[in-house]
């Protein structure tokens, strides 16, 4: 009869009894006096859809130290009962007469429970609860998007973190200027201000990702990354589109509010292109940019809450996507050769037809891109109509590869001098050596990712030996060192002192 009955509680049951030995066996619900401590620190979980009372709001509290969740209680009731038991079970003379009738129909053992008593602290005791999670230490975001500040201050942020990519950045500081402004003064009344959601195109690797990231976290607003090849038509195997809301839900703590201003990253929208010549149905292509087309522009989505699929049992959230900034991510292959084609075209039937091959060596070609590229590479006009700000990233080359290695506020490098600065030796790199890491990372052709492993390889060896010897003072990595021909130059710290800058060179020893 009810969705409740098809749930197996018995499972539910056992982990309940097992969150409570496991309490008590550390120390909880046992003595009086940590009780209220505990109560502080444990909250209550609802018995039917698990969320804790922070998430669900305040709980009923029915004997046998069950917590249900208002949603729950409220669906159980609906289920169970036809009357209005809200005014009936809250009422506590309604109770009371059914109480007196109960009993002296011979039913001693029957009584009626009022609701309102239910809810609240008393009684019952700290029992199956999770632990509350402890609210973050304040942090003022560095931008306010609330009072979002100039395009040139928000790029100024971006710059100590993105390396290059000076266009991009402009253009996303410009985009996210006017998408806050937009959302801060709310509806505009005649002039209704398009929404800024971007396109970025750029190979792998080059930061796309990286840059969205950093810019919300700058801004503190909650974000969802999801890859657009793992989306589908609703209905078919796979997340369907408006998952990316609920993911962007979960990353706000289930804070509607929050989620309506956050950011939603689409990685790899060129691979639901419209493919050519196919004669299935395309669930994964054309279909999904159309299903996308909704919530680009803004609508009402109903978002499972604290779940990833709608049930019976998972409460809905609605959120609003008008203030939701969409950016998708690609690498477009093959547009290059789109673009070279039109322009090539277009000399064509000019005199100079001798520029046609000149479009083979730019390496800017990418960054000539137009929306009618874009619709011949095979995303659907609707789709591009919904992206006003279109870019490109440019491919990383070596020097800035080399600055992506040392200059961004926490650059790898930076990473490991910390963590060898506490054994309190000093690690440096020659320039010879942070080119050679780069030209490595450009043979891998995955852009800065590459940066990472190779990094990680070579300071193996350098994490483990150092630790063994309390005199090394300094360790300086070579170019001979990055190709496998020498070792590190290691510096003896000075028996004179303990500071790591009072460094005598006593050995050069290869690892
Ligand atoms: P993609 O463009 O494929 O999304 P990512 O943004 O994931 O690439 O980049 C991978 C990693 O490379 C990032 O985590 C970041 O550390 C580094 N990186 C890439 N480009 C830059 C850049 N321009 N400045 C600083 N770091 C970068």
């Amino acid at each position: 009869m009810s969705d409740f009955d098809e749930r197996d509680k018995s499972d539910e049951k056992e982990e309940l009894l097992d969150m409570d030995s496991d309490m008590k066996g550390t120390g909880g619900g046992d003595s009086d006096s940590g009780n209220e401590e505990k109560k502080k620190e444990y909250e209550d979980v609802c018995f039917i859809c698990r969320r804790p009372e922070s998430k669900a709001g305040k709980m009923f509290k029915l004997p046998n130290n069950i917590t249900v969740c208002n949603d729950c209680m409220h669906k159980t009731m609906d289920t169970v009962s036809q009357f209005d038991y809200q005014g009936m079970l809250n009422n506590p003379s309604f109770i009371d007469d059914l109480n007196k009738n109960m009993s002296g129909k011979g039913y001693p053992n029957i009584r009626f429970v009022n609701i309102a008593d239910l809810q609240g602290e008393g009684g019952i005791p700290n029992k199956q609860r999770l632990k509350k999670k402890k609210p973050k230490a304040g942090e003022e975001p560095v931008l306010d998007i609330k009072n979002i500040p100039p395009p040139h201050r928000i790029k100024a942020q971006l710059d100590e973190y993105v390396v290059g990519q000076e266009h991009a950045k402009k253009v996303i500081s410009v985009a996210v200027y006017n998408h806050y402004k937009r959302v801060a003064t709310g509806t505009m009344d005649d002039i209704e201000i398009e929404k800024s959601n971007m396109l970025m195109i750029g190979p792998t690797g080059c930061g796309k990702t990286y840059l969205v990231k950093t810019l919300a976290r700058l801004l503190d607003v909650p974000l969802a990354i999801a890859d657009a090849t793992s989306l589908t038509e609703a209905g078919y195997i796979g997340d369907d589109i408006e998952s990316v809301i609920s993911k962007l839900l979960a990353a706000s703590d289930n804070d509607v509010e929050k989620a309506e201003r956050g950011i939603v990253f689409i990685d790899e929208i060129d691979k639901i292109a419209r493919k050519k010549n196919t004669t299935s149905r395309d669930v994964s292509g054309e279909s999904v940019q159309q299903g996308m087309l909704r919530l680009l522009e803004g609508a009402d989505v109903e978002v499972p809450v604290g779940a990833n699929s709608k049930n019976a049992m998972v409460p809905l959230a609605t959120i609003n996507t008008r203030n939701i900034l969409f950016i998708c991510g690609g690498a477009f292959p093959d547009l290059e050769e789109i673009i070279k084609q039109r322009l090539r075209k277009q000399t064509a039937i000019g005199f100079n037809a001798e520029l046609k091959d000149k479009f083979d060596k730019d390496k800017e070609i990418l960054s000539k891109v137009t929306v009618e590229d874009l619709r011949k590479f095979g995303m659907i006009p609707e789709f591009l109509g919904r992206l006003p700000v279109i870019y490109t990233l440019a491919a990383l080359d070596k020097a800035m590869m080399v600055k992506i290695l040392k200059e961004p506020k926490n650059a790898i490098l930076k990473q490991y001098q910390k963590l060898l600065e506490l054994d309190e030796v000093k690690l440096e790199f020659d320039d010879d050596a942070l080119e050679a890491i780069a030209e490595k990372a450009m043979e891998k052709d995955t852009g800065a990712r590459a940066l990472r492993a190779i990094i990680e390889e070579f300071m193996l060896d350098i994490m483990y030996e150092i630790p063994k010897d309390d005199n090394i003072g300094r360790v300086t990595i070579t170019r001979a060192y990055i190709e496998g021909t020498g070792g590190p130059v290691i510096d003896i710290r000075s028996m004179s002192g303990e500071n790591p800058d009072n460094l005598n060179v006593i050995e050069d020893k290869s690892m």
